[in-house]
């Protein structure tokens, strides 16, 4: 029986690939060192997956980059502002893609979330005139490579539709308009792959989703072109991140592939029809290892699950493999030598997973894996049974949250005037929370990690920062003012690390994008709130300035979304006990005299399900999650929240439901292409809808944000009108953030004369 796995992380068990990078972008690595770096690291992860007992090794899995970027660059789609470079040039040009080639004034590609993970990729750009057709060959290279060490390689691409499905056409081009040649440079590529080795696995992850009506009338065409071009090798047609729906099942089944690669982690609700309409000739990969999540597999449950497939469709069309590749989760358990061995115990990272498959294959082939078997059940029975997995308490509370406890206790128009004593004026101007995190704040951070200062001096020093940023703000006149976040690394590890139910890898990194990597927290048990996490802060914050100080948390969706939750219990439940604790600490700050108080969900959009069917049910309890950590308090205290997703137009009644008093979202960057949204959506509460993008170090002249401001106000009314940047300041230097917010106070200044003018 067949054992994969989609793809393997690529950055390496100690991050060495992001040290070749960056080594590289500094200057300090050639181009020869960079790929010798990058070939150690495949030959060293095929060899993990061969000795984990997989019977193909994942080849094209691994970039340098991003492997959507690589596609692109395969088929010769470069923007024209960078096709002075000659296209084979590799990583090079990768690079001056992904990040801009500032000496030469050239803007970096757009790079978006990659479905809904937290990796990102680089958008590719579709021009008309670009000359399409297969530009590298590197691919059918690395295959050779893997042949020399002796695998058994399995080529990986991106499949055509979704390619086309995330590229974007500029300047009047019709992406779908290309497929032609996109499918023409497939061809070649599967060609010069053919009889090489025996799988071509080609993503179409894409079939998960909503299809549009032009991936749908693309994607017979382009498998009976791909199916055309292979006459030795199969194509294994890779979906995962969901089940098929109706549309891309049917797709899928008749596309002629050999093989179909399918979700049963996320997808499982599709293994029945998926079943019954298998074409005959048609071998399965089941995904049964989850390739998102760090828990262990269940093994004797999985063989159950994989005999049943088997007896239904035969042992030799079923193959075994992680639900998607494993580039969202860490690399090697064994790395962690810090962790709980308890909570490790019941973990497992890449490496792991890979050696889950090669037993769950010898399992099926009637080998004697009974070592793997107990193991397995005795890490199950461990997880079910610890007191760290449920807190009886905790439980209760949930069971008992009743419908009065997710409602304020009157309607936004008349809360708003019990929070009249604020004062405020009109237009009111505002940060999202963070200021600049300056190398002496992450210097002070370092040292107290490492010994070298009490925690007396660190706090002094964090308080001294506060007391700066306070000053700062009263003098730039900005009305309600924030403590800046000195004290936070991360907006979700911060408060992890003051709950209970949450551990911590040291090591546990998966990428985000580039060579940027994220570490998100693992919660393993119920979560509770043993004390307060920020009052002292804000209260000292509070206590330097006579204007409203801001208290600011991460909200529980945001918590849910950046985090590693566990499997054993439902995320809506898992959410259901954050929220509780940030109601908790709600209610604190108020009871402390912190009036204003903002929940953030800056992940809130990218939570939601891929397809249509299943976000209804999400967004039921993520609002109803969030309206329980905030409803705890007087009409009179006001709630904010902030949400950096620019495309929140179709979720926008969602964010009504929300019920905050007012929400700040980004907008800027798309020109308040948002406000549109505005427009066709009476938004019910206050709203500041970001006047400029903190993601760039350029300071916005007070004119254009006066000009944002006023195409605000023809949709939103200015008692319901906030002005604030569109995300927090933390990546940015304090200059430029000083220029800026001056300006954005003098705009706001600017158009509320106008308004009293008028009235
Ligand atoms: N309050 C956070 C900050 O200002 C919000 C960050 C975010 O939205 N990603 O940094
Ligand atoms: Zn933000």
């Amino acid at each position: 029986m067949e054992r994969h796995i989609p793809g393997f992380p690529r950055i390496g068990v100690r991050r060495e690939l992001k040290a070749a990078l960056e080594a590289r972008w500094r200057g300090e690595l050639s181009p020869e060192g960079l790929a010798a770096a990058g070939r150690e690291l495949r030959l060293r992860h095929w060899d993990i997956q061969r000795r984990a007992g997989l019977s193909l090794v994942a080849v094209g899995d691994f970039s340098f980059y991003d492997h959507v970027l690589d596609t692109a660059l395969m088929l010769g789609a470069v923007p024209r502002r960078f096709a002075d470079a000659d296209p084979g040039a590799g990583p090079e040009l990768a690079f001056r893609m992904a990040r801009g080639d500032a000496a030469r004034g050239v803007a970096a590609m757009e790079m978006t979330k990659w479905f809904d993970t937290n990796y990102h990729y680089i958008v590719p750009e579709l021009e008309p005139g670009q000359r399409l057709g297969l530009a590298s060959r590197a691919l059918a290279d690395d295959v050779r490579l893997a042949l020399e060490h002796g695998h058994r390689p399995k080529a990986v691409l991106l499949g055509p539709v979704t390619f086309l499905a995330l590229a974007k056409g500029v300047d009047g081009q019709d992406p779908w308009g290309r497929l032609d040649e996109v499918l023409d440079a497939y061809a070649a590529l599967l060609g010069e792959l053919d009889g090489l080795c025996p799988w071509i696995q080609v993503d179409e992850p894409v079939l998960c989703t909503d299809l549009s009506a032009q991936a749908r009338a693309a994607f017979p065409r382009a498998y009976a072109a791909l199916n055309g071009a292979v006459a030795d090798s199969g194509l294994l047609l890779a979906t995962y991140f969901g089940a098929l729906g109706a549309r891309g099942l049917e797709l899928a089944l008749a596309s002629g592939c050999r093989g179909l690669h399918v979700d049963l982690v996320r997808g499982a609700q599709g293994l029945p029809a998926l079943l019954d309409g298998l074409p005959g000739g048609m071998t399965l990969s089941a995904g049964v290892v989850d390739g998102r999540g760090i828990w262990r597999t269940d093994l004797r449950r999985a063989v159950g699950l994989l005999e049943d497939m088997a007896r239904r469709i035969g042992p030799d069309r079923l193959m075994v493999a992680s639900s998607c590749s494993l580039l969202h989760v860490p690399v090697d358990l064994e790395a962690e030598t810090a962790l709980d061995p308890e909570v490790r115990g019941w973990m497992a990272f890449a490496t792991q997973k890979c050696a889950e498959l090669g037993a769950l294959g010898d399992l099926l082939e009637g080998r004697d894996r009974a070592g793997d078997l107990a193991a397995s059940d005795q890490a199950v029975a461990s997880r079910r049974q610890s007191p760290l997995t449920r807190d009886p308490q905790v439980r209760r509370r949930c069971a008992e949250v009743d419908e009065a406890m997710l409602r304020r206790a009157r309607p936004y128009a008349e809360r708003s005037v019990a929070q009249g004593w604020l004062d405020l004026p009109a237009l009111p101007t505002t940060t999202i929370g963070s200021f600049p995190q300056t190398a002496e704040i992450r210097r002070q951070r370092r040292l107290l990690r490492e010994g070298a200062v009490t925690g007396a001096d660190y706090e002094a020093f964090l308080k001294e920062e506060i007391a700066r940023v306070v000053r700062i703000q009263e003098e730039l006149g900005l009305d309600v003012l924030v403590h800046g976040e000195a004290e936070r690394n991360d907006m979700v590890e911060y408060f992890g690390q003051q709950l209970a139910g949450f551990r911590f890898t040291g090591n546990g990194w998966v990428q985000s994008y580039g060579s940027r990597c994220v570490k998100p927290p693992v919660i393993c048990g119920d979560v509770s709130r043993p004390g307060p996490m920020t009052v002292s802060w804000i209260t000292y914050a509070q206590s330097l300035t006579e204007r409203p100080m801001k208290g600011m948390l991460t909200g529980p969706v945001t918590i849910l979304c950046w985090s590693f939750v566990r499997d054993d219990l439902p995320r809506a439940e898992v959410c259901r006990q954050l929220a509780l604790a940030v109601r908790d600490e709600v209610r604190d700050l108020e009871a402390a005299g912190v009036r204003i108080i903002q929940i953030d969900e800056a992940a809130f959009r990218e939570g939601m399900p891929l397809a249509e069917a299943e976000r209804g049910e999400y967004l039921r309890w993520a609002v109803e999650c969030f309206r329980l950590a905030t409803s705890g308090v007087d009409d009179a205290t006001q709630i904010h929240s902030h949400m950096c997703y620019s495309s929140f137009n179709d979720i926008l009644p969602a964010i009504a439901a929300m019920d905050a008093d007012v929400i700040s979202i980004e907008s800027s960057r798309s020109g308040m292409e948002l406000l549109q949204a505005f427009r066709e959506f009476d938004y019910p509460n206050a709203v500041g809808p970001g006047i400029y993008d903190i993601h760039s170090p350029r300071v916005p002249p007070r004119e254009e944000m006066v000009g944002l401001l006023r195409a605000a106000l023809a949709l939103i009314p200015a008692s319901r009108l906030w002005v604030n940047p569109d995300c927090g300041l933390k990546t940015r230097a304090w200059p430029e953030t000083v220029e800026s917010l001056r300006n954005m106070v003098a705009a706001a200044q600017e158009v509320r004369a106008e308004l009293e003018g008028r009235g």
